[in-house]
């Protein structure tokens, strides 16, 4: 509609950028993401144009061969992708959580090792927090690492652990023993896929994506010291590079879903356009099939401005106040995402539930969206505790 020129514009460059995305992502689009999905394949090679073209570190330093730009900046690249109907759920780990924990904790020698091959895609780093005993309650995960000599041993296992078999390497959330008190604290290490004492397992998910899942067993993995985010010296820094990934987790997850809903909604009002059962008239025409179209339309707008404004606060500076954006954001892109293929699907009648019509395995990918990768139920328990000032609930 309007092109006016406000405060929520985003800037031109941003503009441009999406475009030269949705131009390289449509090239690819849901066909063949579904074909890679259906034969076992990955998304590689658009993956690795992306890369070539910039967009994957488009928020890393240009220095270590990034764009120089933000959180924004990369999630609208996601978005983009996601509207094309190719999502890359690995943006969400290596550029965004990955890359942006390295940028800000890592040690001069991480960044140069890691950034410039996350910059261009040629390095993939998955993120595994998750353990199947401790679920949304991390604080309760028992992966260790020991030193050893001048290195360190990893023990314990992880799970639903996205991208494993396409990576180079893991960002491992493990705990090590505080040497004055005793107590367990969080640390970060890369863990390379090769590894002696790395293992996987696939898990078989209901959803059909290139990108799987995968139980990890770290079966005495020696690391060496460079392997520990931040290095030694900042042996107290774990659970600051932690929360270093969680926004950027966060509004990229909110962006995943506002780009899934955006094609979602696109496929059901072109349908909802065309096809016609009663007289002349679409059925678009008809109020129930029309105001759900509508009200997703809102809620996608909603869901966008939430993380246009958590990743405008995070490339500010306010990590607080990104903090309770971001929760809101991924919260918002998460429902609207399921309403979205929810009504799409009933748009297109029986078409929604044909393979043809690639809507069915939607409905399974948007609730995605609600699970991970923080559950919508711990944002709630984060906005009211932190936003509304009310009692911790767990
Ligand atoms: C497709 C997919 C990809 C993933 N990729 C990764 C990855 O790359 N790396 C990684 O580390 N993890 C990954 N995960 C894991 C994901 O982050 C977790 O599934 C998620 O954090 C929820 O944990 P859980 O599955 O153990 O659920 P649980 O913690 O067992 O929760 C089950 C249910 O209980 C609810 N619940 C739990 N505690 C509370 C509470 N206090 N109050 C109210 N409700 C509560 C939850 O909201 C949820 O609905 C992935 C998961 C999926 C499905």
């Amino acid at each position: 509609m309007s092109e006016t020129v406000t405060a929520f514009s985003e800037p031109e460059e941003r503009i441009a950028l999406r475009e030269a995305v949705a131009k390289l992502a449509s090239k690819y689009g849901h066909e063949y993401v579904a074909k890679q999905a259906r034969e076992g394949g990955k998304m590689t090679d658009m993956w690795l144009e992306m890369g070539r073209n910039g967009f994957l570190g488009v928020n890393l330093a240009e220095e270590y061969g990034g764009g120089g730009g933000g959180m924004a900046d990369l999630a609208a690249v996601l978005e983009e992708c996601a509207a094309a109907g190719a999502p890359l759920l690995m943006m969400v780990v290596s550029p965004a959580i990955c890359g942006s924990i390295i940028a800000r904790c890592g040690t001069d020698e991480q960044r140069k090792q890691w950034l410039p091959g996350i910059a261009d895609g040629t390095h993939l780093m998955a993120f595994g927090i998750t353990e199947a005993d401790a679920g949304s309650n991390s604080h309760q995960i028992t992966t260790t690492a020991t030193r050893d000599g001048d290195g360190w041993v990893l023990k314990g296992q992880k799970t639903f652990i996205s991208g494993v078999d396409e990576a180079q390497s893991v960002l491992v959330v493990a705990r090590t023993a505080d040497e004055r008190t005793g107590k367990l604290k969080p640390a970060l290490f890369v863990m390379p896929t090769d590894a002696e004492g790395f293992s996987r397992q696939p898990i078989p998910m209901s959803w059909q994506a290139p990108e799987k899942q995968f139980t990890l067993f770290f079966d005495d993995v020696r690391l060496p010291d460079e392997a520990l985010v931040g290095g030694a010296d900042n042996p107290d820094a774990g659970l600051w590079q932690l929360f270093a990934g969680l926004n950027p987790e966060r509004i990229m997850g909110g962006a995943f879903s506002c780009g899934m809903a955006r094609y979602a909604l696109d496929k059901a009002v072109a349908y909802a356009g065309e096809r016609a059962v009663w007289r002349d008239q679409p059925i678009g025409a008809h109020q129930g099939i029309a105001h759900p179209l509508a009200k997703v339309k809102i809620e996608l707008e909603q869901a966008r401005l939430l993380w246009q404004k958590a990743a405008a606060l995070y490339d500010a500076g306010d990590d607080m106040a990104a903090g309770e954006y971001a929760n809101m954001a991924k919260y918002a892109g998460g429902e609207v995402a399921c309403n979205a293929t929810d009504v799409a699907v009933h748009t297109h009648g029986g078409n929604g539930l044909t393979e043809e019509y690639g809507l069915g395995n939607m409905l399974v990918a948007a609730r995605l969206g609600r699970i991970a990768p923080v559950s919508r139920e711990m944002i709630l328990n984060f906005v009211a505790m932190h936003s509304l000032g009310l009692p911790k609930s767990y």
